[in-house]
């Protein structure tokens, strides 16, 4: 027995929550115990064009208000979506398995950066230009770029969509949004409750449906002049060649594989800390997460008896029910599968499991996907652990002699996203942040990401970037007016 209520939801279009328009819907499940905890509808093509009409006709008026207004509107929105934090945390909690606390947090987080961009819409800044004759004027100004496709993942369900609407919405465009099918619950609610809290219909517009198909329909529609997207990088290569079809504006945040340098005068207490955060949080389902640790010889065995001691202090269990819980089942059976598969990958070439490795024993989890913080040592560059991107609760560790070997070891990698660096001296802070091939550098926290900061992967983790108060610019477009004066 489910202890909590199936949620049942609608398509958001036009301010309206409507099922689609054949009434087909597809099924979401608990994390936690396998159970359906809701489901949403399958949209047709029919509500596809419903829902970006529907933005299409929102963006004259949204875009023609000034962004004084605009701020103040979403401002109130958000006031109201706050109230309904537990809820939305709840959903979020059922349909993820992160635990009630952070998912309930996550909400709260999503308002501040919707807040921060409202603010942020007020000082976009033109220019005007020293003309070649007196009889010109030359200014520049920023324009809406249109309605926006935003496709977003199920690790971070909400903040990640944010992270989109939130510069979309200050800059003066209308969207639709496209949840992933694993967890489409909590974003949904999140766009009808900006809407109940005041901002005008159709232009936070949000419907459900699989990526390959109504994900690829609303890229490719005619009407939509803008795809953010975050997800993995295979899919940001299939949806940027979709959109250069139609020479669309795009910004992809995609996949990571983050290491983590850890120097000889490191402050081991703070670096295992932070390994256990950045390892573990979230079950380690963060695009940001620490995958592999090269820790210097002299400090590798205290890092990693730290880093065990801690990783099996950590709570295990169905954060619904608590809500405190430092990890809750991951979000995917196939999570825990690629977990698995390497932790065997690494075994099989000769590292050492410290810890984890396997679900948690005991009748509490045996339907759940949970899998327990894993560490492994003497790990190699060749092993997926150190190469793939796990996205589960798996961190390997290596040791090195050198600056230069870490660096190398650290940047051998098709992805840029985060690197994370622990030392106490000054010039090895400089050389090491200047090195490492990633759009972030984290020296001595794991606080990654703030709304101020940008956040651009290299490589093959981005394409464009979020945050930021550049990030308004991604849903802008320049013009440049030129004025002879008679
Ligand atoms: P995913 O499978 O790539 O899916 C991401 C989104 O794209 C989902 O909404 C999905 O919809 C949709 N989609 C899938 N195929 C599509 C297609 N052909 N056309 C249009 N849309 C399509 O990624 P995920 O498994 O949900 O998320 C995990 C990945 O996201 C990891 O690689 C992680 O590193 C990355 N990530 C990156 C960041 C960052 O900021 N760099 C942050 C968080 C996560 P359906 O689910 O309905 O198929």
């Amino acid at each position: 027995m489910n202890a909590h209520p199936p949620a049942h939801l609608e398509l958001h279009i036009s301010g309206q929550n409507r099922p689609a328009t054949d009434g087909a819907r597809q099924e979401v499940h608990s994390p936690a115990t396998g159970e359906v905890v809701g489901s949403v509808p399958r949209a047709t093509s029919a509500d596809l064009e419903a829902a970006v009409q529907a933005a299409h006709t929102a963006f004259q008026s949204w875009s023609a208000l000034t962004s004084y207004e605009r701020e103040k509107i979403i401002r109130r929105a958000t006031a109201h979506v706050r109230t309904q934090a537990d809820y939305l945390g709840r959903l979020m909690a059922l349909e993820q398995g992160k635990p009630l606390a952070q998912s309930r947090s996550e909400i709260g987080g999503a308002c501040d950066t919707l807040d921060y961009y409202a603010a942020e819409g007020v000082r976009v800044e033109g220019w005007t230009n020293p003309t070649e004759d007196r009889n010109y004027r030359s200014w520049v100004q920023y324009q809406p770029v249109g309605v926006c496709g935003l496709i977003t993942p199920w690790n971070y369900p909400v903040s990640l969509l944010s992270w989109k609407l939130g510069p979309a919405l200050a800059a003066g465009c209308t969207v639709v949004v496209k949840p992933t099918s694993v967890t489409p619950l909590s974003p949904l609610a999140f766009c009808a409750a900006l809407t109940a809290g005041g901002l005008p219909a159709g232009v936070a517009n949000a419907i459900t449906g699989s990526g390959s198909v109504l994900g690829e329909a609303l890229i490719q529609h005619r009407l939509v002049a803008k795809i953010a997207m975050t997800g993995s990088s295979d899919t940001g290569r299939r949806i940027l060649g979709l959109a250069a079809a139609q020479l669309k504006k795009v910004s992809l945040e995609l996949g990571g594989q983050c290491p983590a340098i850890v120097c000889a005068d490191a402050d081991l207490d703070l670096a295992a800390r932070m390994i256990i955060y950045k390892g573990f949080r979230n079950c380690g389902q963060s695009c940001s997460s620490i995958n592999r640790v090269y820790a210097h010889t002299s400090i590798h065995d205290a890092l990693v008896e730290r880093v065990r001691v801690l990783a099996e202090k950590m709570s295990i269990g169905d954060g619904l029910t608590d809500p405190q819980v430092d990890l809750g089942p991951m979000a995917t059976a196939d999570g825990v599968q690629t977990s698995l598969a390497h932790v065997h990958d690494a075994v099989s070439l000769g590292a050492t499991l410290i810890t984890g490795g396997a679900a948690p024993a005991g009748e509490a989890f045996a339907r759940g996907h949970y899998f327990r913080p894993t560490v492994l040592t003497q790990c190699t560059p060749e092993m997926k652990v150190m190469r793939d991107e796990t996205f589960g609760p798996v961190v390997g560790f290596q040791t090195f002699d050198t600056t230069e070997s870490a660096i190398a070891l650290a940047n051998d990698t098709a992805y840029g996203l985060v690197a994370y660096v622990f030392t106490q001296d000054f010039n090895a802070t400089v050389r090491l942040s200047e090195a490492l091939e990633a759009g972030t550098v984290c020296v001595n926290h794991g606080a990654v990401n703030t709304n101020y900061g940008p956040y651009a992967g290299w490589k093959d983790s981005g394409y464009g970037l979020e945050l930021s108060r550049r990030a308004v610019f991604e849903y802008l477009k320049p013009k440049h007016i030129k004025v002879a004066l008679r």
